[in-house]
């Protein structure tokens, strides 16, 4: 059944409708995909019985015209949101075994427009981290492999597991959420389109909290359009979160394809950063020939705060961090160690529950935000978090859009970073940003570097203006004709 698996979601949806075939015929296509697939480490949990019961339902839709506009599409859900009755990790063993009593609000939207759940996908513990390593369950191997070599490489962090899911033709689409990058970053590391919308574009109710100011959820998917569709059902406004922002959903999709003659894209002097590899350079280069040859004009512009937005991001991200992460105690969810009082049950339970990034994160979260250092390290990262923020302002004035590579590499061998947190860090120097300006951004695939691994542009717009981000996206898309694929070798 690959010819079903291979099909973009769009193609996908179009044939449920012209009846080419079934919801359950293209669900139990994934469902042996995903099987096949174990070797990927994608998914934390197979749900096979339920994605088939929800697709004899979309079946029954079909049949009396009532479906959806997602109806019979399987998607992978990153464990970070909660789903009812099935288990949610955050890639943690403190929080197993939590079955939650609720769904979270986006993927209780995506199965209200009849998509079929296929099972929780493999993450960064607590979405904390670049490569996936930092998962409790081990980590996700990226289906991409360097020309000739078998080495293991990630699938970027922390949304491994939604991007190699979509790679490798796991799934149609996948939910996943970005903090200071996780969605972005492993789109390019793996070939597929990821979108973090506007701060407040998706509910965060039901999302297993990181850094509350900064998570957006958004999805990953094999085309620019296919991310228009899972967006259009993924947003909305949701009193439960008190950061949801309460404006229309456009329907996405139908910006896909526009022209983008004449608008202005701006290209951010301070992005060009040293020891970029020059494949990198020359992508970035390829992004801007093409949308001037679709009639954008191209401006440089200048975001004179960028080198601060990474250290400000290890600041801010931390403490809400170890705010957030402060509910883990082995009273309320899942885990609780023994003790001989209550306090060494909390610091048992927390300890054996916690892995070491997760640890490192509350030690620099509390540091930063203890009585005497809360002035110098949190207080200051807000206000170079503002700075960045005017930055933007200002550069909305000279253009529609920035165009940006993605990350300064692509997919390097698991293990390579793990003993330098420093340097796993810098794979989020040019997604951070946007975050903590909470700015609509996407990654889309647009080459492949000499090892033959893909390499992902940036596109960021102006606040709520997914609109643009799309048009732009779509020309980029077009433009480079990315269609490559992993070879299968699982
Ligand atoms: N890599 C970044 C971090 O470790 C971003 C993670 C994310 O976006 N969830 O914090």
């Amino acid at each position: 059944m690959s010819a079903l698996t291979s099909l973009t979601l769009k193609a996908a949806l179009d044939g449920l409708k012209a009846k080419s075939f079934s919801a359950v015929e293209l669900t139990q296509a994934h469902i042996d995909a995903v099987e096949a697939a174990r070797p990927l480490n994608a998914f934390l949990l197979e749900t096979p019985v339920k994605a088939l019961e929800m697709a004899v339902l979309s079946d029954a839709r079909y049949a009396t015209g009532t479906a959806g506009p997602l109806d019979g599409a399987p998607l992978g859900i990153k464990d970070l949101f909660a789903t009812q009755g099935v288990r949610t990790t955050a890639a943690s063993k403190i929080l197993d075994p939590f079955v939650p009593p609720y769904e979270s609000t986006v993927t209780s939207q995506l199965w209200r427009d009849g998509a079929v759940m296929l099972g929780k996908l493999n993450l960064d513990e607590f979405a904390m981290g670049s490569s996936n390593e930092t998962s409790a369950f081990g980590p996700v191997i990226n289906p991409w492999r360097k020309g000739g070599s078998n080495q293991a490489l990630t699938p970027g962090g922390s949304s491994g597991g939604s991007a190699a899911a979509v790679a490798a033709d796991l799934c149609l689409g996948a939910t996943a959420t970005d903090t200071g990058g996780s969605i972005r970053q492993p789109a390019a590391f793996t070939g597929t389109v990821g979108i973090k919308p506007t701060y407040g574009r998706c509910s965060r109710w039901g999302v297993v909290a990181f850094a509350s100011s900064l998570d957006q959820a958004g999805p990953i998917a094999k085309t620019v359009e296919d991310a228009a569709i899972l967006l259009t059902s993924m947003a909305g406004h949701d009193p439960k979160d008190s950061t949801s922002l309460n404006v229309e959903v456009p329907d996405f999709a139908a910006f896909v394809g526009n022209s983008v003659k004449g608008l202005r894209i701006g290209v951010p002097k301070e992005y060009r950063v040293d020891g970029m590899p020059p494949e990198i350079e020359k992508l970035w280069a390829d992004g801007v020939a093409w949308l001037k040859e679709a009639g954008c004009e191209i401006v440089e512009v200048s975001l004179p705060h960028t080198k601060y937005a990474l250290p400000a991001y290890y600041i801010v991200a931390p403490a809400e961090a170890s705010s957030n992460l402060a509910r883990y105690d082995g009273m309320r969810y899942g885990r609780r160690a023994q003790g001989g009082n209550l306090t060494e049950v909390y610091e048992n339970t927390r300890a054996e529950g916690f892995g070491d990034e997760v640890k490192r994160r509350i030690l620099i979260g509390t540091y930063v935000l203890s009585a005497g250092y809360y002035d110098a390290y949190y207080l200051k990262a807000q206000k170079v978090r503002r700075k960045i923020a005017d930055d933007f302002d200002r550069a909305w004035e000279r253009c529609d859009a920035l165009l940006t590579p993605t990350a300064p590499s692509a997919a390097f061998g698991l293990g390579e970073n793990t003993n330098d947190p420093i340097a796993m860090y810098l794979n989020d120097v040019f997604t951070v940003t946007t975050n903590l300006a909470g700015l609509p951004s996407m990654s889309v695939p647009a080459g492949l570097d000499a090892n033959g691994l893909p390499l992902g542009l940036q596109i960021i717009g102006r606040a709520l203006d997914e609109g643009t981000v799309f048009s732009v996206a779509g020309a980029l898309e077009k433009a480079a004709g990315f269609r490559s694929k992993a070879d299968k070798w699982w």
